[in-house]
């Protein structure tokens, strides 16, 4: 592996960097806040895949014109446990900060409430949207489809975008437990670093020219046909994804969204679906007991480990001595201010 040059910028240097790039490529202050907070989390917790590195993806999806930096999403109670949003073709973090009290306040009330949104482009981990559900004592899951580039088992084509979702639930007494995962075996993001730096996959992760399984992230990326996680099993989550995300919201299937490639732009317009339980409201008084009993399994057992805490640990790191960043990187960055 090549040895990248890198300097260490605290949280802060992190989110000023990051707003000030998103401004000068024609953000309104209260949006470029919004996502800045984003690019920030998603260095912090790490992977680094959709971090600062993501910024000029974002201001080329902007200058092509697939995205609309300033947009004014609308977000509209259809049903007693159904909000709506319309992203106006710009960011989804934007749609869902209006959404959320609303969606809070609702699965509160039903004991069950999601938010749909179409017409948004979704950045970075799941994880953002349902870890703060889960600090407020909500269940939450939440998914999004994006651009076809997984192919169903035994496929010669792809079908499902990477496809990821997240599940969060409360933990009397700790953090919250936070999954968030794509259904693709590795994210796009990942495969495009490794390619970036110059060294394989860790494992077979998509098909090559001759449709044989590579850890090679060039040759998946010649051929955008990426594996499903768990074979079959990772086929029928993303399914699934395609349907909760862009049929409820009526966003664009995976299989159709071409309109990307015509903007040479690299974020994906999906649909998404996020959804916020109440336990209190579902009758079982012994709910966190529960939870914590699962955990206590996990825990002490053997190598296991709750998921999400690969994240905490990383987070307390970096909150602490600050990130590294690459030098190229910010150079790159430079040039965007
Ligand atoms: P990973 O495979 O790295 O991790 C998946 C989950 O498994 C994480 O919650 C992780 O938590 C947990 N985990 C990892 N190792 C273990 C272990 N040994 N024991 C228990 N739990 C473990 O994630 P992916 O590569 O699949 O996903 C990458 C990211 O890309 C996600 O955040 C996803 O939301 C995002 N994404 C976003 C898209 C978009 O359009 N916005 C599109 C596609 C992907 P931990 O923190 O503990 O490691």
């Amino acid at each position: 592996m090549t040895e990248v040059s890198t300097k260490t910028l605290s949280l802060q240097e992190i989110r000023k960097l990051a707003k000030s790039v998103l401004v000068a490529s024609g953000m309104d202050d209260s949006s470029s806040e919004l996502i800045a907070e984003i690019v920030t989390k998603s260095e912090r917790d790490g992977p680094h895949s959709h971090g600062l590195r993501m910024l000029p993806v974002y201001v080329q999806s902007f200058s092509s014109g697939y995205a609309n930096p300033t947009a004014s999403p609308k977000v509209e109670r259809i049903a007693p446990g159904v909000l709506r949003g319309d992203g106006d073709n710009g960011y989804y973090q934007i749609a869902a900060s209006l959404a959320l009290d609303e969606l809070v306040a609702m699965a509160r009330e039903n004991g069950i409430a999601a938010f749909t949104c179409a017409n948004c482009h979704h950045l970075a981990g799941l994880r953002f949207d349902t870890e703060p559900l889960a600090e407020a004592g909500l269940v939450a899951l939440g998914v999004v489809n994006s651009l076809s580039m997984v192919v169903p088992q035994g496929g010669v084509r792809p079908v499902f975008g990477t496809n990821p979702m997240s599940f969060a639930c409360p933990r009397e007494g700790a953090e919250p437990v936070v999954w968030d995962q794509a259904s693709s075996m590795v994210a796009l993001m990942d495969i495009r670093m490794a390619a970036a730096e110059g060294h394989d996959l860790p494992r077979p992760a998509g098909l090559d020219t001759d449709g044989q399984p590579s850890t090679d992230p060039n040759a998946i990326l010649e051929t955008r046909s990426l594996l499903p996680f768990g074979e079959h099993k990772g086929a029928a989550i993303a399914f699934l994804v395609e349907i909760l995300g862009a049929a409820l919201a009526g966003g664009t299937l995976s299989v159709d969204n071409v309109d990307r490639e015509a903007h040479g732009a690299l974020n994906i317009k999906g649909g998404s679906t996020l959804i916020a339980i109440d336990p209190a409201r579902f009758g079982n008084a012994a709910f966190n007991d529960y939870v914590q009993r699962v955990c206590a399994e996990i825990e002490g057992n053997g190598a296991a480990r709750i998921p999400g805490d690969g994240r905490l640990k990383q987070r307390a790191k970096s909150e602490a001595e600050g990130v590294r960043v690459s030098t190229e990187l910010l150079s790159q960055l430079d040039e965007l201010l």
